[in-house]
């Protein structure tokens, strides 16, 4: 693993920061600004900004260049991943799309499909959202109910998912269903596109702890889908789904990594500025310690990333190791947001909104909304069930 950048990187590097120096839109750095857009407002403004950066050339950077990609390496999505957090830049809406749709399609997709899709994901025409979980299955995700018989060209869609993220906001789903349940319940899954439009989804938003509503019940009642619109063999959705998975979560730990890092940059600034006892937080040697041990999480979390990147450099497919990141980034991101909490003491509790609250409420909102974390895309319990019997080889428990 070499973790220095080679001088083509360095120059990379300065690319991109030099073109988001000049594009990243600086309202986005006023808090009155995002508090003033409406949910809409804020899909439009998002959706926008995707299209500036897709119009740059700046999404979907490694992928193949006939589908709108730009055929990078998986170190220059990082350097540019790194680059967007250090310009503290807005996120991308299809966020999704991009790293799980996308790539299951590349992987599993008939060569229509990769037309039809690859490049509506990447200028943001089309949001997609992921329909694994329901509400009888999420860890046990192959016990999943959501039936899809084929009816001629077509099958016909019948159940409930939930949790859906960006599923109000979205124009296609990547559904798991359940196409054969007279075999093992490994063995009878599909992947379906699922134009949201169908007549018969209905989606219904849900409120989170944050007060945001991000995810979603969806209903499929009667909902037909071409057949054309499989993605890999019938009764194969297992194999796709784990595809998937690995992606979300080798994805989402390389996204993050920087962000934690920015986080804690900004903790230790807010700890410089708040007293304890008359004096800056940060000369308290219990605050100390905290801030300590969060520093160098974030460091193993930014070598055990780039091991990952390094392994998928190497021609390796994204393997169950990305549990390890995806555990470590979120327990440590949860355990930075508590010492935040520990930092601000009584005025932790003011959300946002309120006159008084630090940071506009930044610390309590992010504290709340990074419970979430060890629960979205495995919870950290099923991850170390996978890290001790697939990468540890241990017996099963
Ligand atoms: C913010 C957020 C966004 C999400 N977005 C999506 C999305 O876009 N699409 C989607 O399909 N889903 C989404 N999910 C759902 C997520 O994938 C599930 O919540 C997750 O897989 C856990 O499933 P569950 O909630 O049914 O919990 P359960 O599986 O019922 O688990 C309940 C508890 O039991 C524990 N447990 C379960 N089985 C075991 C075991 N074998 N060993 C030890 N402990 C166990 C779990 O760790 C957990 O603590 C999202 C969730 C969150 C929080």
């Amino acid at each position: 693993m070499d973790l220095t950048l080679t001088p083509a990187e360095e120059k990379f590097r300065d690319e991109c920061r030099a073109w988001l120096d000049v594009h990243v839109p600086q309202q986005w750095h006023d808090s009155a600004f995002r508090e003033s857009l409406t949910p809409a407002g804020e899909i439009d403004f998002l959706k926008s900004w995707q299209q500036t950066l897709y119009n740059g050339g700046w999404v979907g950077l490694t992928w193949p260049r006939e589908y709108g990609g730009r055929g990078a390496t998986l170190m220059q999505q990082v350097i540019f991943n790194q680059e967007m957090a250090r310009a503290k830049a807005p996120p991308l809406i299809n966020v999704l799309g991009i790293i799980i749709a996308g790539p299951t399609i590349m992987v599993h997709g008939t060569e229509e499909q990769k037309r039809r899709y690859l490049p509506k994901i990447l200028n943001a025409e089309e949001i997609w959202c992921q329909g694994f979980s329901e509400p009888n299955s999420g860890s046990d995700l192959a016990s999943l109910a959501t039936r899809a018989s084929l009816d001629g060209d077509e099958f016909v869609v019948n159940g409930q998912k939930i949790w859906n993220s960006y599923a109000h906001i979205s124009q296609q789903c990547l559904l798991l269903v359940r196409t054969d349940p007279s075999v093992p319940k490994h063995k009878g899954i599909s992947a379906l596109i699922v134009d949201m439009q169908s007549p018969g989804v209905t989606v219904k938003p849900l409120r989170q702890i944050t007060g945001d509503a991000e995810f979603n019940e969806i209903f499929f009642d009667n909902v037909r889908v071409p057949r054309a619109d499989l993605v890999g063999e019938i009764d194969d959705g297992w194999n796709v789904a784990i595809t998937i998975l690995m992606f979300e979560r080798l994805n989402t730990a390389s996204l993050l990594e920087i962000q934690t890092k920015i986080a804690l940059d900004e903790l230790i600034d807010t700890a410089r500025r708040t007293l304890r006892n008359g004096r800056p937080a940060t000369e308290d040697p219990l605050i100390r310690q905290k801030l300590a041990q969060i520093y160098t999480d974030v460091e193993i979390l930014r070598l055990s990333t780039y091991r990952s990147v390094t392994r998928f450099q190497r021609g390796q497919r994204p393997g169950p190791e990305g549990s390890i990141d995806k555990l470590f980034w979120s327990e440590t991101a949860q355990r930075l947001f508590e010492v935040a909490m520990e930092v601000l003491g009584p005025q932790g509790q003011l959300v946002k909104g309120s006159k008084w609250a630090v940071d506009s409420g930044h610390w309590s909102y992010q504290f709340l909304r990074s419970r979430a974390d060890t629960v979205a895309g495995g919870t950290s319990e099923i991850l170390r069930n996978i890290i001790g019997e697939r990468v540890l080889g241990l017996p099963k428990g």
